[in-house]
């Protein structure tokens, strides 16, 4: 039997129409759907009704290693089954969430793997906000970061993120006081905006803003995870006068 072939496949950032119309086409094809908690149930409605829908959240008790294993234990073993398989990830499928890793192992296991791109939170979550990543004379530049690397990996280039123009901070709810703290100690004023957006695009998205000087105690207790953190002058767009200026020119 000829092996099936595994589709690592984005899900968009959480409201179901946002994922792509390639992702809905493949999604339809599938036999088997590995999700996790990121993904929106509402996207599975795209599958067959007879695909096998498999949870890969996860595991109370177990490490991210383990339930990694799981998820490539279970899209080689499907595959090599000859089912077609979608790895469903939340936002686009290689910014974080270890897409990277799982399509090499697919490769060292002779299987045939396929990116389904998809729009990531880091951009998502800052436009649905209606804030603008770049902005002619704020922002030329942004840079994604996670604030949680993993035990043992590298931190974050503290400098790079308090230097870039706009510094997008994925996994970073609970670490915020410290990405605050650095973007001080590296130099950003404590007047610069920043904006904390929990679940973007979802029907109960919420936006809290404010600057590096009180965005911890205005998000305290209130904001949870899933949420994108924005740093830089955009942030503050709505309040800030050259960007009010600028749009004066161009109208
Ligand atoms: N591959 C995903 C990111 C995975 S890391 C993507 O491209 O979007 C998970 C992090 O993404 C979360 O901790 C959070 O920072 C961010 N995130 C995911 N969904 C989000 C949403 N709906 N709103 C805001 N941030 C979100």
């Amino acid at each position: 039997m000829t092996f099936g072939k595994v589709y690592l496949v984005g899900a968009g950032p959480g409201a179901a129409d946002l994922i792509t119309l390639r992702a809905a086409r493949i999604l339809r094809q599938a036999d088997v759907l590995l999700f996790d908690r990121l993904a929106n149930p509402e996207i599975m409605d795209f599958a067959s009704p007879k695909a096998e829908r498999i949870h890969v959240g996860k595991l109370p008790g177990k490490d991210s290693d383990t339930r990694q294993n799981r998820i490539f234990a279970l899209m080689i073993g499907h595959a090599r089954a000859g089912k077609t398989v979608v790895r469903l990830k939340g936002g686009d499928p290689f910014v974080f969430g270890r897409g990277g890793e799982e399509m090499l192992q697919l490769q060292q296991a002779g299987i045939e793997a396929e990116i389904v791109p998809g729009i990531s939170s880091a951009i998502a979550a800052p436009g649905s906000a209606k804030i603008p990543v770049t902005f002619r004379g704020l922002s030329n530049s942004f840079a994604v970061f996670t604030a949680h690397p993993g035990d043992g990996l590298a931190e974050p280039d503290w400098s790079a993120a308090a230097t870039i123009g706009t510094a997008i901070f994925l996994m970073g709810v609970d670490r915020l006081p410290m990405i605050v703290s650095h973007m001080l100690g590296f130099g950003r004023p404590l007047d610069t905006p920043v904006a904390v957006i929990e679940r973007a695009t979802w029907e109960d998205q919420r936006t809290v803003t404010g600057t590096l000087a009180d965005i911890v105690e205005k998000t305290r207790h209130i904001v949870r995870p899933p949420a994108t953190i924005i740093v830089g002058a955009v942030a503050g767009i709505h309040t800030h006068s050259v960007a009010m200026a600028l749009a004066e020119q161009v109208s």
